[in-house]
């Protein structure tokens, strides 16, 4: 069943999107698994609501988000320092037991001649977090596609988040987050620089 060669998906009279029974049964048979009565009131409904968050979860899969990074501003009156979209909020979900992962990423780049809105790097970060993810992964996209798209100086990404499947389950530890980082070019070759964009971050 491949879902995303949807030019137009079909809608109900209400305009929500229609949810397939094979995929209502499978989250009727992960109810009854876990422990619940699917035909209980609460629940009748449940199936369909479940299957419209996960496409709204997972709605990075059906963009490529290197088309944020295409429209560039040569025109930057010389600048030539540090562009910073700081602590940009996130969800995402980790593809081994789609929990949540709850976060916040820094995304830096020092420009060669050509900037993006700003914006960009945030809708950037969407594309990728609205997938099954690992933090380690999503990280290296994001710096992957900045320096292929915008061939800047350097890239540097740092994601701080928690992951639901480690605080809610498992070891149950909340409050813990876990931090992933991946600079590119000048950031990881010049110590100088990296410490720089790391203190504009608010790291030491
Ligand atoms: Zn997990």
């Amino acid at each position: 069943m491949s879902l995303f060669d949807d030019d137009e998906e079909a809608l109900d009279s209400n305009g929500k999107l229609i949810v397939p029974d094979e995929v209502q049964d499978a989250i009727r048979t992960l109810i009854t698994w876990s422990g619940d009565d699917p035909t209980r009131e609460g629940l009748v409904d449940t199936p369909s609501r479940v299957a419209r968050a996960w496409r709204e979860y997972c709605q990075g899969y059906g963009e490529d988000p290197s088309h944020h990074l295409s429209r560039t501003f040569e025109e930057v009156g010389g600048y030539d320092e540090i562009v910073l979209l700081k602590k940009i909020p996130f969800q995402s979900h980790c593809e081994h037991h789609m929990a949540p992962i709850i976060g916040h990423a820094h995304i830096a780049y020092l420009p060669h001649q050509r900037v993006v809105g700003i914006s960009k790097l945030a809708r950037v970060l969407q594309g990728y977090a609205r997938r099954l993810q690992i933090q380690e992964r999503l990280t290296a996209e994001i710096a992957d596609c900045i320096w292929t798209h915008l061939e800047p100086v350097g890239v540097a990404v740092v994601i701080e988040a928690s992951h639901a499947c480690m605080t809610a389950r498992g070891v149950r530890t909340p409050g813990v987050s876990m931090t992933t980082s991946r600079m590119m070019g000048v950031f990881r070759e010049d110590e100088r620089s990296r410490k720089e964009v790391l203190s504009l971050m608010g790291f030491e």
